[in-house]
């Protein structure tokens, strides 16, 4: 026997955003970890949780909210998205 509740709790959401992602420390669209690359500049595109979801200017923005600008918002500073997601707040 087995119950409905087992399987979809094994289901794979293959778009499930990671932590990097949600912490706005890598793009929501491609998953350029900004922390290492330097190049790709970051713009604020969603939000979760109270927090910044970041997508690379251009395509990946264009992607997530429709604008290759994404939102009129600045990104917080890479330090504190970092702190925020090592969760070491206050
Ligand atoms: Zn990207």
């Amino acid at each position: 026997m087995y119950s409905q509740d087992a399987i979809s709790g094994h289901r794979r959401e293959r778009s499930e955003p990671s932590a990097e992602m949600l912490a706005g420390l890598a793009c929501l669209m491609c998953g350029t970890d900004y922390r290492k690359a330097a190049g790709p500049t970051a713009v604020v595109v969603s939000h979760h949780a109270g927090a910044q979801l970041l997508a690379c200017h251009g395509t990946c923005a264009r992607m997530a909210c429709g604008s290759v600008d994404g939102l009129d918002e600045t990104p917080l500073p890479l330090e504190e998205r970092v702190r925020g997601h090592r969760g070491d707040r206050h």
